[in-house]
């Protein structure tokens, strides 16, 4: 029996589910889930990623750690940790661009933080033997400093989505349409147990703008909040910085970004559960709060194109086109894709959450 039809039957007999648990049964099912069983990251397979369209990507995110190391004053060891390591092209740039500083990689222990079986092996395969693989941050242990990078993580763990009606907010649930398919509907927060709570916006100030129209929905992600909160606990107790890159909204704002994408084509995410990637937008204003909260410092946020540049990838671009004049058209379609506007350049933001006492290149400002 498919996903699909699992769910089916489920929500026949158990009634409508909230969006985050949708998004981690199509994600994470152990017998169909697309982390589980299917991820396919590339040109020939669903959705490409920054590492993917270049390897200035991971290189100048490895002279970034670089240089975070040695303003920690180069420790030793160090745990150089990865989540969400794709097929591990990020890590395997960053390594080798890392070669220009012996020490950084004598001192780094290298953990990556994967969920999927198959994208393990992929990491395998790329990477050898060298890193050490976990399913949870926690796993990773404590006692020593902490670099991590995240490209592409937030935008996999799920958000509540709420609705606003003519009588406040409700939350939508994914039910069963009168055809008998996955539908969305409405559940009313009315008083439960955790209203208090519920991440609704508060009236202002976006309200008072008269920015939230009936209808229109909000987006709120315990589950991004939850682990923007562990990592800045673990950097606030053994030092260190945490780089989060995604596409997602650096101020808050309402908007419905629930999308499946199959085969580099938008699909509709109530008809192919398990057979297509679900994201959602990194919600960064709520990443970064959340890391305050837990004692780190945090922001400000930075356009991929702002990082990208203020790191040099204009000059990396050039040098790798002097070598391979051959490749230079290419070299420079592949900058601006990850630096154009209209690309990911914009959309696509980095965040930097670290230790209280460090100021890591180009977020010195972080409060
Ligand atoms: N960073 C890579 C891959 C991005 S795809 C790149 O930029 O190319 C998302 C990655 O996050 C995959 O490796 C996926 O298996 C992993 N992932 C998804 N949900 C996760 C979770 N809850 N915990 C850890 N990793 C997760």
């Amino acid at each position: 029996m498919s996903l699909l039809d699992r769910l089916k039957a489920q929500i026949a007999q158990d009634g409508p589910i909230s969006v985050p648990e949708f998004f981690t049964r199509c994600l994470h099912d152990p017998r169909d889930g697309y982390y589980a069983t299917r991820p396919d990251l590339g040109v020939g397979g669903d959705f490409i990623t920054a590492p993917l369209v270049s390897q200035m990507f991971g290189e100048l995110i490895g002279l970034w750690a670089i240089e975070t190391w040695s303003r920690m004053g180069r420790p030793a060891p160090f745990r150089l940790v990865e989540m969400g390591p794709g097929d591990g092209t990020l890590m395997s740039d960053l390594l080798r661009a890392a070669r220009l500083e012996p020490a950084f990689l004598g001192a780094a222990e290298v953990w990556l933080v994967e969920v999927s079986e198959p994208l393990r092996a992929k990491q395998a395969e790329r990477l050898g033997d060298g890193p050490r693989w976990v399913g949870r941050l926690d796993e990773v242990p404590g006692g020593a400093p902490m670099i991590l990078v995240a490209n592409e993580l937030l935008d996999c763990l799920p958000a509540r989505q709420f609705v606003r009606t003519e009588s406040g907010w409700a939350e939508r649930v994914i039910g069963l349409g009168e055809d008998g398919e996955l539908a969305f509907g409405l559940r009313s927060l009315g008083k439960s147990a955790n209203a208090e709570v519920t991440p609704v916006p508060s009236p202002s100030p976006i309200e008072g703008e008269g920015r939230i129209d009936i209808g229109s929905i909000w987006e709120s992600s315990p589950a991004q909040a939850a682990l923007a909160s562990d990592i800045a606990h673990r950097l606030a107790i053994d030092g260190g910085a945490a780089l989060l890159v995604d596409y997602g909204r650096a101020a808050p704002e309402p908007g419905d970004t629930l999308q499946a994408v199959q085969n580099h084509r938008k699909v509709d995410p109530l008809k192919t559960a398990g057979l297509a990637d679900l994201t959602v937008w990194a919600d960064f204003p709520a990443v970064i709060a959340a890391a305050r909260e837990a004692g780190a410092k945090a922001g400000p946020v930075l356009s991929q194109a702002e990082f990208l540049l203020a790191l040099g990838i204009e000059a990396r671009a050039q040098t790798l086109s002097a070598a391979r004049p051959e490749r230079a058209d290419q070299i420079a379609r592949q900058l601006d894709r990850l630096v154009g506007k209209a690309q990911m350049g914009a959309l696509f933001k980095v965040a930097c959450l670290c230790a209280p006492d460090l100021s890591p290149p180009l977020f010195e400002d972080a409060t």
